[in-house]
């Protein structure tokens, strides 16, 4: 929700102060629009660079795990502002990946389902990646200009200014920095966040939060290498993450049994 206004006069820019869908205040410096061109952007580059699975069982069931949780009244529930329509591209890979883009934009990997196994783990890496768009933490990274040059540039291509743009620098602020090379990770507070959006919006949906602690503990496992995807990001700690999912399943449970009640029973079929 929008609060006050501060100018920002060195770049003529309006900064807004925010605040996340879990309460915590955020200085946001793009616009809805001006996020969602970059998410639309960001995501046509992926479709031209990556390969799209045609495996119609694979994309059928993808496909239903995203439906059920992007259902309008599911994300309005978190985000009263949220009007997207979500669109899901699978593309044929052995990464470990998903993403989530502003502008209701979700890529699935291929290489994802053999680490989540289930619906409902899918659907918790799926739902943590919203997550991420619901709080604005891709709005967020870039207007806090982690790095200063990172952020002039970025500053640059939203303002249409002179100077290269620099659209990896975009992806990176986005959370698809290990696809790119750019790494801008999501802070640690974000993450969490991410975590404690996705299990509410996997629970409403009629998916059982308590796989969001199987699936934590399998990447847990199988994790290692140098490109970790996005949502292996090494902070907060796998422990400290399950931990926090941990703490999270009371009330993740209730809102879980209200949905199997109000008849939102997603049946997906693995393939
Ligand atoms: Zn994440």
């Amino acid at each position: 929700m929008k609060r006050m206004l501060i100018t920002a006069g060195l770049f003529g820019l309006v900064a807004c102060t925010a605040t996340s869908p879990t309460g915590r205040d955020q200085i946001l410096m793009f616009s809805a629009d001006e996020m969602r061109t970059m998410g639309d952007q960001s995501f046509e580059q992926i479709k031209q660079k990556e390969k799209i699975s045609t495996d119609k069982a694979i994309n059928a069931y993808v496909q239903c795990v995203t439906a059920a949780l992007t259902k309008p009244e599911h994300l309005q529930a978190i985000d009263a502002s949220q009007t997207e329509s979500w669109d899901l591209v699978v593309f044929d890979s052995d990464q470990v990946n998903a993403f989530a883009l502003p502008g209701g934009h979700i890529g699935v990997y291929t290489g994802l389902l053999k680490a989540a196994q289930t619906p409902d783990q899918l659907a918790a890496v799926i739902g943590h990646e919203i997550g991420h768009v619901l709080a604005d933490h891709g709005n967020e990274q870039v207007s806090r200009g982690q790095a200063t040059e990172m952020g002039m540039q970025m500053i640059q291509v939203a303002l249409g200014a002179t100077g290269t743009p620099n659209q990896d620098m975009i992806m990176a602020g986005l959370g698809l920095g290990a696809q790119y090379g750019v790494i801008l990770p999501f802070g640690r507070q974000q993450e969490s966040e991410s975590d404690v959006i996705g299990i509410e919006l996997m629970a409403r949906a009629g998916f059982d939060p308590a796989q969001s602690i199987t699936l934590w503990q399998n990447m847990a496992k199988a994790s290692g290498g140098s490109a970790q995807p996005e949502f292996m990001s090494t902070h907060p700690s796998h422990d400290t993450r399950i931990t926090e999912l941990s703490n999270r399943q009371p009330e993740s449970q209730a809102l879980y049994k209200q949905a199997q009640q109000q008849g939102y029973r997603p049946s997906c079929k693995v393939p």
